[in-house]
């Protein structure tokens, strides 16, 4: 990731200043209120109802977005039946691919436009949306376009066949790359889809609505319905969904297991982490502390696989903790649309008061805070990088995930330590691992119990690979081969 910075003036007794360099909003345009995308066109919701959508980092309405109702949730499951039924299951796999390749590109033509309202309607840094979430978005359709007429090689001496109407629930954190972790490989094995996107960030969601239009896609492959947790809920309830990926939060995964117990709905679930990242006394020191940064203080820390436990080998532990205090002082928390911005806005109110709430809590158990200083803008919900040390396991702020920028720290002696409280978590979606020796990467990689553990690095993707959880973070892989195979019978 690029991390230009412009420095004009160096204040010795306190930090540098930056010159700001804001992206420009000129170029973008949003509609004042925005439809429901059923069967290839904006239709008003049957409920009348609309809600507003704001800009977390200076609290203005940006648009308002659709409720979508039972009755509107039927309209979109039916508009896909009827798609699946009468042309995208019946078309050659290298025409649906086309169409995968042509979102693909209209993604990239229109990067620029994704990227801003990306952080404005959810609040995470420019630099983010830009060089994260928009080209992986696109690389993941361009990834399962290449599929599509490629399944039998895929699943040698097997017979792949689609499973029917996908109803795709995704939260706010990656809007955009989570539609298309959920479209993209859904279209490739022939499915359709009814996707619901988030209630605070649904704009790009709307957006990518306009791209599927313009690239001519048949009505009824991809349905695109706003609303909040009780629009998801009717998706998951429907009779006519053949198939549930959901991305979220563990607890609404469960009310998702449960509701679909019993019958024959298909499911995969991506949902919380706790990871641990594991500096050995061996690592590279400003390399790890580099990475620990980058594991749970970018993107505000609203990453389900966020590194938000740190374990460090207590001999080099005074020298982390120091030099990871000094990098948060340097780290710039403000306007998302500024390119120098490291830390934008929290997602919602709701988020704040919820990492907030975790930040009083972890002083009541008895554990240090310390929190970078810097002034945060008036308006906006902003949470500066925080640190608890002198934590134990037993800690809440250790066990449960905030989903913010705040960092809970532990040390270890030994190797077998440090992966026994790493494990020690309800949850299992990713962990990392610092050191210089290639032995202790693959004895930790082999025993931590989590889906991906990325090695002297950290929030590393590519749509080729594979990500999902153990215990609690979740059921079912989403990317590469794993991914199709989600949407397929294999029979
Ligand atoms: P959330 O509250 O579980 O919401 C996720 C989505 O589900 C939203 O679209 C939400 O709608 C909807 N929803 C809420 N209640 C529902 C219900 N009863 N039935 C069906 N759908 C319902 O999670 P979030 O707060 O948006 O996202 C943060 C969580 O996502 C974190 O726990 C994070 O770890 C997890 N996450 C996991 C991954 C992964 O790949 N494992 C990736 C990203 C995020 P509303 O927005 O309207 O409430
Ligand atoms: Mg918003």
């Amino acid at each position: 990731m690029s991390n230009v910075k412009h420095a004009i003036k160096l204040n010795y007794d306190t930090e540098w200043e930056y010159a700001p360099a804001p992206e420009s909003t000129d170029h973008i345009s949003l509609k004042d209120r925005y439809d429901l995308f059923i069967g290839g066109e904006f239709v008003a919701p049957k409920s009348g109802v609309y809600f507003d959508t704001i800009n977390p980092a200076n609290e203005k309405i940006l648009a308002s977005v659709a409720q979508a109702g039972a009755a509107d949730v039927d309209r979109a499951v039916k508009a896909a039946r009827g798609a699946y039924e009468n042309v995208w299951s019946k078309m050659k796999p290298a025409e649906r691919g086309k169409f995968i390749y042509r979102i693909a590109r209209i993604i990239q033509e229109r990067a620029r436009e994704f990227a801003v309202i990306e952080s404005m309607d959810g609040g995470k840094p420019i630099r983010e949306s830009r060089d994260v979430d928009v080209p992986l978005a696109a690389a993941h359709f361009f990834y399962y376009a290449g599929w599509a007429d490629k399944l039998d090689y895929a699943f040698p001496h097997k017979t792949p066949k689609p499973l029917g109407v996908a109803g795709q629930i995704i939260p706010w954190n990656f809007p955009l790359l989570m539609a298309a972790w959920k479209i993209a490989p859904a279209l490739a094995c022939g499915n359709t889809v009814v996707l619901k996107p988030a209630e605070t960030t649904p704009l790009t969601a709307m957006k990518l609505a306009e791209v599927i239009q313009a690239a001519d896609l048949p009505p009824g492959v991809v349905n695109i319905i706003t609303g909040d947790g009780s629009t998801g809920a009717s998706i998951v309830d429907h009779d006519g969904i053949d198939k549930i990926a959901f991305t979220g939060s563990t607890d609404v995964g469960k009310i998702i297991q449960r509701a679909v117990a019993g019958g024959d709905k298909k499911y995969t679930l991506e949902l919380g982490g706790k990871a641990a990242n594991i500096i050995f006394d061996d690592a590279p020191i400003d390399q790890a502390v580099e990475g620990v940064v980058n594991a749970i203080f970018f993107n505000q820390g609203h990453v389900c696989c966020a590194g938000s436990r740190l374990l460090v080998q207590e001999s080099v532990a005074e020298e982390v903790v120091t030099k990871l205090k000094e990098r948060m002082q340097t780290l710039i928390v403000g306007d998302p649309m500024d390119k120098n911005t490291d830390i934008g806005a929290i997602n919602s109110a709701a988020q704040l008061e919820r990492i907030n709430a975790y930040l009083e809590l972890g002083q009541k158990e008895g554990a240090a805070m310390y929190q970078a200083g810097g002034k945060t803008p008036k308006k906006g919900y902003w949470c500066r990088p925080t640190l608890f040390t002198d934590v134990s396991q037993s800690h809440r702020v250790v066990r449960e995930e905030i989903f913010g920028p705040v960092l809970a720290i532990q040390t270890f002696r030994t190797l077998d330590e440090a992966v026994t409280k790493a494990n020690n978590t309800q949850y299992g979606l990713s962990g990392g691992v610092w050191t210089d020796k290639g032995a202790k990467i693959f004895k930790v990689g082999q025993k931590i119990r989590a889906g991906v553990i990325w090695a002297n690095t950290f929030n590393k993707f590519d749509p080729t690979s594979p990500f999902g959880g153990y215990k609690e973070s979740g059921v079912g892989r989403e990317g590469g081969l794993h991914g199709l195979s989600a949407y397929l019978n294999l029979h």
